[in-house]
């Protein structure tokens, strides 16, 4: 990718693509492998530290004090933003909107704490806005100039620049042996940089994957029409650092955005992603989450169960941390977040 996109190496990569044998044989399928991105950073995985390399690689090279980026109350974007901005010396600013409550949203809001980011809470997007516009007026008084703004889950096209390299990442493992070509990849989808990146990835290094992108968010934030802009904007940037990069076809018909799992809302967890969630545990010892990860092993479930998978090699992308911070959290007390937060840790749900 040449030497002019800035990255900071926080990730241990390449992560593991293991074989889920039981699993695979109680689903009829051909083969299963997950691959092991919860492992993807020491002090914190997931899918957010390929796209953090470059987003902060970017801010260290434009010298910013400061990251400011967006999610919900429990933001796992937000928490890995934080982590990683503060361990390479800048202030992490998290600008939070309401999400249900529940013991991860509470575990990653006493992280973020912990790990130094200036939260806020912001109960809907007019305040926000205000919001924003007042926290950037007085780092800029302070330091001199505005935080470098990310956006929710880095899905910019630099953040995406984290997934194309983690599809090419994938074709060295193919190429090693260490698992057929997928003929199927399973990931949630909530801001898109993952499943759009990995498109591009894919189609640069001549995979013919099919991407079962599993919507995990409101339709405005995740659709066909941002995967494809996404998709493409990301190829243009990579094409105007390197012309040998390849202007690509967006792969629509091998790209399937999928709707039916998403429930009755963001962070509110179905009965299919409780069992998924459930049966993985269960079998293979795998911990995902309720919020994108539990309904997109619930897709391949269902498909699995439907016949639709019978004989296929498939892959699940695990963009779930798996780092055990409890011991950081039982050392925090939420009194000492700011008042706005307290609600979460004082009410049941
Ligand atoms: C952010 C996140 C996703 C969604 O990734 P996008 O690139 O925003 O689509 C999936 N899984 C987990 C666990 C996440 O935290």
């Amino acid at each position: 990718m040449g030497g002019r996109v800035p990255l900071a190496p926080l990730a241990d990569l390449p992560t593991p693509a293991e074989r889920l044998t039981a699993f695979e044989q109680e689903l009829g399928l051909a083969s299963l492998h997950i691959k092991r991105d919860d492992l993807s950073g020491a002090a914190y995985g997931g899918n957010k530290v390929r796209k953090l390399e470059f987003l902060l690689g970017r801010a260290r090279r434009d010298g910013c004090r400061a990251v400011m980026t967006f999610g919900g109350a429990g933001s796992n974007h937000a928490l890995a933003t934080a982590i990683y901005a503060r361990r390479l010396g800048m202030d992490a600013i998290s600008m939070l909107v309401p999400q249900p409550a529940s013991d991860a949203v509470r575990h990653n809001l006493l992280m973020g704490f912990k790990a130094g980011a200036e939260l806020h809470l912001y109960p809907d997007k007019r305040r926000l806005k205000a919001g924003v516009a007042a926290v950037t007026y007085r780092r800029r008084r302070r330091d001199g100039r505005p935080p470098m703004n990310i956006p929710a889950g880095g899905s910019s096209t630099t953040g995406a620049l984290g997934f194309v390299n983690a599809a090419l990442e994938l074709a060295e493992q193919v190429a090693e042996g260490l698992l057929p070509p997928p003929d199927v990849v399973y990931v949630a989808a909530g801001t898109l940089g993952t499943c759009a990146g990995l498109a591009l990835g894919l189609r640069a290094a001549h995979i013919e994957t099919a991407i079962m992108a599993v919507r995990v968010t409101e339709p405005d934030l995740a659709n066909e029409a941002k995967a494809r802009a996404l998709f493409q904007e990301t190829n243009a940037l990579l094409h105007g650092l390197d012309p040998a990069f390849p202007v690509l076809k967006f792969p629509a018909q091998h790209f399937t955005l999928r709707h039916d799992f998403f429930g009755e809302g963001y962070g509110v967890s179905t009965p299919a992603d409780a069992e998924a969630v459930r049966l993985l545990h269960e079998t293979a010892g795998v911990l995902l989450d309720h919020t994108y990860t539990g309904k997109a092993f619930a897709a391949l479930i269902a498909d699995a169960r439907a016949g639709r998978l019978r004989d296929k090699n498939v892959l699940f992308w695990n963009t779930y941390n798996s780092r055990d911070l409890t011991q950081a959290t039982a050392e925090t007390d939420y009194h000492d977040l700011p008042t706005e937060f307290h609600p979460y840790f004082e009410r049941d749900g």
